[in-house]
């Protein structure tokens, strides 16, 4: 199941510092919004959040949002957060990643995809070949469809977390 492994597996953004995307060469990040930034949905932003953004890309750091979401959605949430951005990118396909990754002008060696979803971020990262940090989702799924994949998740999760992958500061490649 190598296929659904992220490189990285996190709570919350928040434990993401410079530090550690410096240590590991990594110049820019393509972030997911819906249950990785703010909960599904949603359109507030919390203060920590947006201080958090501010702190990797003063660090020099390049942060893109990559969201499967609708133009409306992802765009207004871009305002708030003045960062570009992609929609409708149809994670798993490589297709947003690939704009993303021209928009930064980085290699796939220097990037890495932040997300909540298994089936959409991480699988999408590994197909494409970019590293990938895994966080716990912001909220508790509404519809059927999230509420299903959140349930094959499940043992995927519970594995990574045996693996230690909190201990860690590297990302793996
Ligand atoms: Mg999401």
């Amino acid at each position: 199941m190598a296929i659904f492994s992220p490189s990285y597996f996190v709570s919350s953004v928040l434990e993401i510092t410079p530090e550690i995307l410096k240590k590991n060469n990594i110049k820019s990040i393509f972030i997911d919004i819906d249950d990785t930034l703010t909960a599904h949905g949603s359109p507030s932003i919390d203060k920590k959040i947006t201080d958090w953004i501010n702190l990797i890309t003063s660090s020099g750091i390049k942060i893109i949002l990559v969201s499967n979401n609708f133009k409306k959605r992802v765009q207004k949430f871009a305002d708030k957060v003045s960062l570009p951005f992609v929609y409708f990118s149809c994670k798993p396909l490589p297709i947003g990643f690939f704009w993303a990754l021209r928009k930064t002008g980085t290699q796939k060696r220097e990037a890495v995809i932040l997300g909540d979803q298994l089936f959409t971020d991480v699988l999408g990262a590994n197909l494409y070949g970019i590293r990938s940090i895994l966080v716990e989702p912001r909220s508790k799924s509404k519809t059927l469809t999230l509420k299903i994949k959140r349930l094959i998740e499940k043992p995927i999760r519970k594995r990574l977390l045996k693996t230690n992958f909190y201990d860690s500061e590297k990302v793996r490649n």
